[in-house]
């Protein structure tokens, strides 16, 4: 790319225009700043753009280099898809009347040879959430089928009504495609009480959560029914529980421990998962002794003193979500974070240092780098960060991290056992 982006503005009413007096700036933290070239990619497929009502975007001037405004209209960012992780935030200056914005990720975007730019990585080669993979006839017909065929099943009902057909939820259309990753929300409640909960947000606050909590507690029987075939007939199977419909799956240990040992009596096949907040080792050592073979651990950093803030712990502590990775890299299992990506935090020298020493002293097996979906002032706002210190850049510090831990895998995905126990650089596009 011979020259930065120029920046996009919208006219407020779902227009987008390119500002060509101003190349676009990224936001790292509370800074705006001009973006390397080799930061942007084209916008991809699946990918979106939101303009921000009462935020102007921050440019430099084409001619003079000075850093100004685009008065022209609202701010744009983008949404980029899963499978690609943000390098800067979108640069704007927000006006005392902005109300806060919705739990999506907000990207810098821009405007070049007819295309839109997107300053990101593709971080993950698995297609499993690729927009264009989803057959909406395949989808339909996988729910009509799966609905008759366990009538009497609350959780494949709340998987085809409310999370296929309603939230369209990647994890739930694979499922009634009958393939790869088959979801297993459990738990109605939480020991946590997040920021930018996407199951669950408080009355004072003015944003919603995307998608509403699970209302019933289901027995393991539930789980075993629809699990097992799944094991048995997708393509590289998995079967996650820990979904963005339910609160925390450890607090449904004792379920999910008979669902397990169950499953395990009747299938070897595929990888047995947990997405969780990490807050009881204890638990997860039952559930690796039941059959668990995988952990996603939640975060939205490695020091203690940003993720309290954020998560806001009922009954645990920071060191409880150490603990958990520790106790399945001692089974053996995967162990991998869930590692929200915020430019500016992420990658400034302390948390680079912080997380270096976690993964040594977990073993981390996986950094699955997700876009923090969240709206950055209210974020740092709420966390009271006011200065996120030096930063080192979020391309600059996977590499850094890669060339350290040779063994460490990154992506956005929870792996199949075939990329666990085999080939991890596998490609699903046969599947
Ligand atoms: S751990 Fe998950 S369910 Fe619980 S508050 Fe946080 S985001 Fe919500």
């Amino acid at each position: 790319m011979k020259q930065s982006p120029f920046l996009l503005y919208s006219d407020g009413k779902g227009n987008i225009f390119e500002d060509t007096s101003l190349y676009v700036c990224g936001r790292s933290g509370w800074d705006a700043m001009p973006v390397e070239n080799e930061e942007w990619i084209e916008l991809p497929s699946g990918g979106q753009l939101y303009e921000l009502p009462n935020r102007r975007g921050i440019g430099t001037d084409v001619i003079s280099g000075e850093m100004r405004l685009c008065e022209k209209g609202w701010a744009v960012a983008a949404f980029i898809p899963p499978a690609f992780t943000g390098t800067y935030l979108a640069a704007y200056e927000t006006l005392p009347d902005a109300e806060t914005l919705p739990l999506f990720c907000y990207t810098a975007a821009g405007w070049y040879n007819d295309q839109f730019y997107v300053t990101a990585i593709r971080i993950e080669k698995d297609i499993r959430q690729e927009s264009e993979g989803f057959d909406e006839g395949k989808i339909e017909s996988g729910v009509k089928e799966l609905l008759s065929t366990y009538k009497h099943n609350r959780l494949v009902q709340h998987l085809a009504n409310n999370c296929c057909l309603t939230y369209h939820c990647p994890a739930a259309r694979n499922y009634f495609m009958g393939r790869w990753e088959c979801p297993v929300p459990s738990s109605p409640a939480c020991n946590a009480n997040c920021i930018g909960c996407i199951s669950f947000q408080p009355q004072e606050e003015t944003i919603v959560s995307t998608q509403d909590r699970l209302m019933f507690k289901p027995t393991a029987e539930e789980i075993i029914e629809y699990t097992v075939p799944h094991l048995e007939t997708a393509p590289f199977p998995i079967v996650s529980f820990g979904q963005g419909c339910e609160g925390e799956p450890l607090l449904m240990w004792q379920t999910i421990k008979q669902a397990l040992l169950e499953i395990r009596k009747h299938t070897k096949k595929g990888s047995l998962n947990i997405n969780t907040n990490g807050s009881n080792p204890g638990a997860v050592k039952v559930l690796c002794e039941a059959g668990l073979n995988s952990i996603r651990v939640s975060t939205n950093s490695a020091r203690e003193k940003i993720y309290t803030p954020y998560y806001r712990p009922n009954n645990y502590e920071f060191n409880d979500i150490v603990e958990s990775l520790k106790v399945v890299n001692d089974f053996g299992g995967w162990t991998s974070i869930n590692y929200f990506v915020f430019p500016g935090m992420t990658d400034s020298v302390e948390e680079y240092e912080a997380l270096r020493k976690l993964i040594k002293s977990t073993g981390l097996k996986m950094i699955q780098w997700r876009n923090f979906n969240i709206d950055p002032d209210w974020y740092l706002g709420k966390i009271g960060v006011t200065d996120t210190g030096e930063c080192i850049g979020i391309r600059q510090m996977m590499d850094l991290l890669k060339d350290e831990f040779q063994d460490l895998k990154y992506g956005y995905f929870n792996p199949s056992i075939e990329r666990i126990k085999g080939d991890f650089e596998m490609d699903y596009a046969g599947a």
